[in-house]
């Protein structure tokens, strides 16, 4: 696919998987894409299974992301996971503000902004996640939820880190429950996305900014989506969690 940025698509594997498992996907998946290069394939076990699944994807062309990071450091911070306990670990990205910790997690934009800020300061790439939901969507305020979401999970970061950080926009309707955004409805967020990014920074760095969509994504669906001139890439919940799948996404994207 010849697109004007590098495509990357991501496994969300949320609460799925036990080390064992994640040992298991993971040798499948490694062994099934060893020949792809022109993609950026990341796959974002859970916590537990972080440190096995380093270990084999050490000299390979996968890469390590997390679910979730904390807005610190070290400390007195129960339950919380530190950005250098991470990078110890080799992962690369860490998704943010996924809709599943807005909405459960009660996660707001500005708590996104603090470890988005976080993530950058210690070497790994958030991967910000933006949505509306159905009732937003029929209400006629998807550009508005979503611009509000962006300007308040980028807040304060540098244009350089805006540049080098990963959206995702994954409609809340379409994630999980096999209703896939249309490849138009899709394309036009992703496009006002850039528009906001545009007035949030400029031209330049709007244009480098990787949009993933997600919501659904799967094998037969892939093609078309990636398609889109502005869909840079796929994060991939249900579809991940089987190496088959997952696979074949990643194929229709090259
Ligand atoms: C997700 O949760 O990030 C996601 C896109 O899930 P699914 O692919 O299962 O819709």
């Amino acid at each position: 696919m010849d697109k004007a940025r590098r495509l990357i698509i991501a496994g969300n594997w949320k609460s799925n998987k036990t080390n064992a498992e994640a040992i298991a996907l993971v040798t499948e998946i490694k062994r099934d894409l060893h020949a792809v290069t022109e993609v950026d394939v990341v796959v974002c076990p859970a916590f537990t299974a972080l440190a096995e699944t380093s270990k084999l994807i050490v000299e390979s062309n996968l890469r390590l992301g997390a679910q979730n990071l904390s807005e610190t450091g070290y400390g007195a911070f129960t339950g919380e996971i530190a950005p250098g306990m991470l990078r110890e670990l080799s992962v690369r990205y860490v998704i943010l503000g996924h809709s599943e910790r807005r909405q459960f997690q009660k996660e707001s934009d500005a708590l996104v902004a603090k470890k988005a800020a976080n993530a950058h300061a210690n070497s790994l790439i958030p991967i910000v996640c933006v949505g509306e939901t159905l009732a937003e969507r029929e209400a006629g305020i998807t550009e508005q939820v979503v611009e509000g979401q962006l300007r308040g999970s980028l807040a304060g970061l540098t244009p350089e880190q805006v540049e080098t950080t990963v959206l995702a926009y994954e409609p809340v309707w379409a994630i999980g429950t096999g209703k896939t955004a249309s490849s138009q409805q899709a394309q036009d967020v992703h496009a006002f996305i850039r528009k906001v990014l545009v007035s949030l920074h400029g031209e330049a760095v709007a244009r480098r900014v990787r949009i993933q969509y997600g919501g659904s994504v799967k094998g037969s669906n892939a093609r078309e989506l990636l398609g889109q001139p502005d869909i840079d890439g796929a994060l991939v919940g249900g579809a991940s969690l089987e190496a088959k799948s997952f696979v074949e996404i990643v194929k229709n994207s090259i």
